[in-house]
């Protein structure tokens, strides 16, 4: 990365979180991966049961394996070997998780996080249900406002989502988005939010890198 770099994502991440705080979520910049790993460790209470809601971005911040060495009992239903009956108990095991970890598909400028979902369990632990949720970023989910989140999502993460996963849709083959009637769609869902739910405790983490689709 160049010092431009490195200079500019201060600067667009400073200004988010100074957003996010406005709309009363708690946040805060990260300009590393690895710092944001280490706040992200530190944020979680000891003994917590984490909900984990399948994002890129926990992954690639390499904390799962951690916390699973501390004895923290995690509910990840992206296994692919479990069955569709147990990543459902999974899911909703989530939805009471003393902490919830999320990545989110867009933070606009004016602090708003926009996300499509499938199933709807990751935004509906978003938005209610655990005691905590902490959300990760990296500086490649900031967009301008509202429009440019949905078409960040529908032209870059739902099609690079549905190729990760070899998901049987046309955006599959064809890179892009064309609001296909598809048994296996997985665009079902989208929640802007505006402010922090009234009875959520959310935190979000901004990344000066780039990370997740
Ligand atoms: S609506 Fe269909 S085509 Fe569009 S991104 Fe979602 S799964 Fe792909």
């Amino acid at each position: 990365m160049t010092e431009a770099h490195i200079w500019q994502n201060e600067k667009l991440g400073l200004k988010v979180v100074e957003a996010l705080k406005k709309n009363r979520f708690k946040a805060e910049y990260l300009a590393t991966k690895e710092e944001a790993r280490q706040r992200l460790l530190e944020t979680i209470p000891a003994g917590a049961s984490i909900g984990v809601g399948g994002s890129l971005t926990i992954t690639q911040l390499n904390v799962l394996e951690e916390l699973d060495k501390r004895g923290h009992k995690l509910f990840d239903h992206t296994d692919q070997k479990l069955s569709v009956e147990e990543r459902n108990i999974r899911r909703r095991l989530q939805l009471t998780s003393d902490v919830f970890l999320s990545g989110t598909n867009a933070v606009t400028l004016g602090g708003q996080l926009v996300n499509e979902d499938n199933t709807g369990n990751r935004v509906a632990a978003m938005i209610y249900g655990p005691q905590k949720v902490i959300v990760v970023a990296g500086i490649n989910k900031i967009v301008k406002d509202v429009d440019s989140a949905l078409d960040r999502i529908e032209m870059y993460a739902a099609p690079m989502t549905n190729y990760r996963f070899g998901f049987p849709n046309p955006c599959t083959k064809t890179g892009f988005c064309s609001n296909c009637e598809s048994e296996r769609r997985i665009c079902n869902v989208v929640t802007i939010m505006r402010k922090k739910p009234s009875q959520a405790d959310i935190t979000i983490f901004i990344i000066g890198e780039e990370l997740g689709l």
